[in-house]
């Protein structure tokens, strides 16, 4: 099969004369054959200029958990837009927002709102570092944060043109004209290494204000955490003072109403959350304990942003939130046997066509990868796939009507269902019979 994309390119074409770069976001210039223009989207599909229809699995690099224009979404926002917009004063729906998520997430107190995911980690950060008077931050290789001087690093990846091959331990800037000076209080460690934890921890411990980490290591191969690590984490920044921040930007509202720290049980002192938050609106936000939050209300801490908790974010994420916690949770339910079904119907056809693969799942989020190991639990046997092929597979997808992003990464929203997942995998089946070398 193939796709019309004559117009798309013709966009990008006219794009590049006036946005920079064509595209919005640096990854998305990494779409084959073309980065293409959506037009509209409508529950698990999206339409794009040329007249193309897709299910899509990249729901917007995630956000999407209840799908496009699903209509309480899309009232709850028009009606936003016709009381206004923005007030730069407070509204009720910041409480009720805050209430919400004080109710659902286990370790939130308080709650501190802003636009991106990147934000959200730069607030944490410095939450951190005001509250223990400490200054290095551990992170780790393969997590990603957001794209801001503190805490962007290198790494490798198909979709980005900067990284080529850096090891753990090289805290190298992720961008040109990044300042390397905030990187100087950026300690790298290897994940799921809990000796290699340990140690730094107990060496540096006076310096360090924070450990930062993804959950599930959702951004480079779904790698969950070993049993007891985080745990082992959570033990030790208690005992030396340091502050535990759980990134849960994609995690929040995905794996479960009280995210990915509600499931597996740890308190972390802090989350960031986004993404699914909103459903697709520029919101996140901080939350966590009250007397780490509590330097806002003194000022010791600057939180800043213009369009914080603007009217059409803060209705939309009380929407998808309402959405998300109807039936106590049984969206959540719905996108995790509709990810099951896939994975499993994708395991059994990477077998069928003896292509060496796996898919490593955290609910309703799955990595799929072409790669000879037989398990992947760390970021060195993950840039072991081959991410050309993968990347060869997602541009035939595309043209099955199927919209995956070339790293690997599926998501699935609470309006996929059966039809979706049986077309989906009868065109993997194709595609997968097709793929050589
Ligand atoms: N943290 C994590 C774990 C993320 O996956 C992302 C985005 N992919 C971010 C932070 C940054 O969020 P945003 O793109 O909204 O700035």
């Amino acid at each position: 099969m193939s796709i019309r994309t004559d117009r798309s390119r013709q966009l990008l074409a006219e794009s590049k004369r006036h946005l920079a770069g064509g595209v919005a976001s640096t990854l998305r210039a990494a779409m084959k054959p073309t980065p293409l223009f959506a037009v509209s989207g409508s529950g698990p599909y999206v339409r794009d200029v040329d007249g193309n229809e897709y299910i899509d699995y990249l729901l917007a690099y995630g956000p999407l958990v209840l799908g496009h224009a699903h209509p309480s979404l899309a009232a709850a926002v028009g009606e936003a837009l016709r009381r206004g917009v923005a007030f730069g004063l407070q509204h009720t729906g910041e409480i009720e927002l805050a209430r919400l998520i004080n109710e659902l997430l286990p370790c939130s107190e308080r709650v501190a709102l802003s636009g991106s995911g990147t934000e959200a980690v730069m607030l944490a950060l410095r939450l951190a570092r005001a509250y223990t008077g400490r200054s290095k931050i551990v992170r780790f290789h393969g997590h990603y944060h957001g794209w801001s001087d503190a805490i962007f690093t290198s790494f490798p990846s198909p979709d980005m043109k900067q990284a080529a091959t850096v090891r753990a331990e090289n805290v190298t800037p992720g961008t040109g004209g990044q300042s390397e000076l905030g990187l100087q209080d950026i300690v790298l460690l290897p994940w799921n290494d809990s000796g290699a934890l340990e140690r730094t921890l107990r060496e540096q411990k006076d310096a360090i204000a924070a450990v930062i980490s993804e959950p599930i290591m959702c951004n480079n191969g779904c790698i969950p955490p070993k049993p007891g690590y985080l745990e082992k984490l959570r033990e030790l920044t208690r005992e030396l003072g340091i502050v535990m921040i759980l990134d849960e930007v994609i995690t929040g509202f995905r794996l479960g109403l009280g995210g990915a720290h509600g499931k597996l049980g740890v308190m972390p002192d802090l989350v960031t959350i986004g993404k699914a938050l909103g459903g697709g609106a520029a919101i996140s936000g901080v939350a966590g304990k009250a007397e780490m939050m509590a330097l806002i209300e003194s000022g010791e801490v600057a939180h800043l942003g213009t369009l914080n908790g603007n009217t059409a974010a803060t209705s939309a994420a009380l929407a998808t939130l309402r959405e998300l916690i109807k039936d106590g949770g049984s969206a959540f339910v719905r996108m995790e046997r509709t990810a099951d079904r896939l994975v499993e119907g994708i395991r059994s056809l990477l077998a069928k066509h003896r292509i060496p693969g796996l898919v490593n799942q955290a609910g309703p989020v799955f990595h799929m990868m072409f790669i000879r190991e037989e398990k992947v639990e760390d970021f060195d046997a993950f840039n072991k796939r081959d991410a050309a092929k993968y990347a060869r597979f997602a541009e035939a997808m595309l043209a099955e009507g199927v919209l995956i992003r070339p790293s690997g990464l599926w998501y699935v929203s609470a309006v996929h269902g059966e039809d979706e997942t049986r077309a989906t995998l009868a065109a993997i089946d194709r595609v997968l019979a097709g793929l050589h070398g």
